[in-house]
């Protein structure tokens, strides 16, 4: 299944994909795409639905984030091997875990807001993964039963907060839109290997980024197990699993983002995402 969230930011509806496409309006049947309706079960009262009784959504204009209520905004940084190397980072033993403020969460067109005083506002297109079952100290082998699906994720990064301000990546990284996700849901059944889907991502009609997540150290099973040793994840969580090369910082010389730009990204199954970058008021 796609799901979706559509509507003015703050008064998104649940839809869903039909066959043809079409959104159809999923309001009468769940609140909204957080906590339990992201649960196996959850999805699974869900797939029950004959679609074309479904009203199809009006006020579609604006496609939201694809998930409610997020709790964690988890990040994996230097997650790719090729992109490690373009930092001048070492490939980590263990994966390196940050977070992302859940305010920067944003629907996939919306605008990416230049924060103030930023001089270095840089890309990452990332496949995000969304958890459905409560996971605590799962293993591997049943690490994706606790995934409800896939997204396409913006990591929008700013590389000056980031590294050289002090302290850890979060500053760099929790700027108000630096967290377009969506547009779509797309549930786990619907991923045949989440480990072979080709990335990319253009700034203003030039191609910035071209890969696989077949190149990431850590795949999705072992993060998933990996971050519930540490902290338990739950329904509506997120983990952006890290960026192929090809971003500003590792360019000879690094290139960012200035207001006016427009960043288009996608991921093989998941969908498309088109930002205009605009000044923070
Ligand atoms: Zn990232």
């Amino acid at each position: 299944m796609k799901l979706l969230r559509y509507g003015q930011p703050g008064a998104e509806k649940p839809g869903i994909l039909d066959a043809d496409g079409k959104i159809r309006d999923l309001s009468a049947h769940v609140d909204d795409l957080a906590g339990g309706v992201l649960t196996a079960a959850g999805l699974q009262k869900i797939a029950a639905l004959d679609l074309t009784t479904l009203p199809l959504a009006t006020g579609t204009e604006r496609i939201g984030p694809c998930v409610a209520r997020t709790g964690k905004f988890i990040c994996v940084g230097l997650n790719y091997a090729d992109h490690a190397a373009e930092t001048g980072a070492k490939i980590p033993e263990e994966p390196i875990l940050f977070m992302k403020a859940t305010s920067a969460i944003t629907g996939p067109n919306d605008n990416v807001i230049i924060p103030r005083k930023s001089k270095k506002t840089d890309w990452e297109v990332e496949l995000g993964v969304v958890i459905g079952d409560e996971a605590r100290y799962v293993s591997e082998d049943d690490a994706m039963k606790h995934v409800a699906g896939f997204c396409l994720i913006n990591d929008v990064s700013e590389r000056e907060f980031q590294s050289e301000r002090g302290g850890q990546w979060t500053k760099g990284k929790s700027a108000d839109s630096f967290g377009p996700i969506g547009p779509w849901l797309v549930t786990r059944d619907e991923v045949a290997d989440p480990q072979n889907l080709k990335m990319w991502l253009t700034v203003d009609g030039v191609s910035r980024q071209n890969g696989s997540t077949k190149t990431m150290i850590f795949g999705v099973r072992f993060l998933v197990h990996y971050i519930s040793q540490f902290m338990s994840l739950q329904p509506g969580d997120i983990i952006s699993t890290g960026t192929p090369p090809g971003v500003g910082l590792g360019m000879k010389p690094p290139v960012f983002l200035h207001a006016g730009q427009t960043i288009r990204l996608g991921i093989e199954g998941l969908g498309e995402q088109t930002q205009l970058t605009v000044d923070a008021a």
